[in-house]
């Protein structure tokens, strides 16, 4: 497994991978991985001639500075992970190689990152649009991988490949959770035992909430997951959402679109999550 630290260095390296008519196979992430990261580099490898994982805690998506301060960093895991998975390439660069000067790039996304994420984290896509889209052209790759868990996000980098006519395909990867039913983020290890214990009940209610969508309606099942959440202590929804699944549009009705999916962040305690469950 070879680790570079800097863009001149990965990109000397995977030039020679390109020119062996090799695919590349390209995972970015902010490290502390765990088996949601696993299964992107999993279905990667499977794809692909050579994959490439990114490990950047990228700071301008980070609107909260505490969050970005408090976000868990251990490379020597990650990196013994990355090797006993058959990762081939880490990218580690730091904030000097990606920001040598700070980026002032302004996407414009409509509607798509303004709602939920983007109601509560005002300039974090526009964070991960300018990060991605400089990893994407530091790699190259023929495919990427991202998690439906970040389902907005997956949304806003197929926006970004779309506006800016990129070669790379989008491929997007199932929720990884733990047995109980929480969705795995990096985050989950800053829960206090106490915390850990009540986190299942956030995918519980996305279950019920898909069982009552049999005899709800958008604006009363809303309402009802919404008060669930205030009902469980430790729990504080920040939102709970009905949207189309693709133009993650608000619905009022199950007959307004083809696919919708329920989207939630909540904090428990200080840690803030977020989850989705696709519920037509
Ligand atoms: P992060 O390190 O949090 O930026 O995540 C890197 C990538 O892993 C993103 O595409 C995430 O959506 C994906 N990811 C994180 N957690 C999960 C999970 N539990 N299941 C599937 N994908 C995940």
């Amino acid at each position: 497994m070879e680790i570079f630290k800097t863009i001149i260095e990965i990109q000397s390296y995977l030039q020679k991978i390109k020119k062996e008519n090799k695919s590349i196979g390209f995972v970015p992430t902010m490290g502390a991985l765990h088996q949601g990261h696993l299964a992107l580099i999993e279905q990667a490898k499977a794809e692909n001639d050579i994959v490439v994982v990114s490990v950047f805690v990228n700071p301008i998506q980070f609107n909260n500075k505490e969050d970005l301060l408090k976000y868990p960093r251990n490379f020597e895991a990650d990196a013994a992970m990355l090797q006993s998975i058959g990762c081939n390439v880490i990218f580690c660069p730091n904030e000097t190689q990606m920001y040598p000067e700070p980026d002032t790039t302004v996407y414009d996304f409509g509607q798509l990152d303004k709602i939920m994420e983007g109601e509560f984290r005002p300039g974090h896509f526009n964070g991960v649009a300018v990060v991605v889209n400089k990893l994407f052209d530091i790699v190259q790759a023929d495919k990427a991988y991202f998690g439906e868990k970040d389902y907005q996000q997956l949304q806003v980098i197929k926006a970004l490949v779309k506006q800016k006519n990129l070669k790379v395909e989008i491929v997007p990867c199932v929720i990884v959770r733990e047995d109980d039913g929480l969705a795995m983020s990096s985050r989950n290890m800053r829960l206090t035992p106490e915390e850990r214990k009540i986190a299942p009940f956030i995918y519980q209610t996305l279950l019920q909430a898909k069982k009552n969508r049999a005899t709800m309606s958008v604006d009363i099942l809303t309402k009802w997951v919404l008060a669930q959440i205030e009902n469980q202590a430790l729990l504080t929804s920040e939102y709970f959402e009905i949207v189309d699944a693709t133009t993650l549009l608000p619905i009022d009705n199950w007959d307004d679109c083809e696919h919708t999916v329920g989207c939630i962040a909540v904090f428990l305690g200080s840690v803030r999550l977020i989850d989705n469950i696709r519920l037509k």
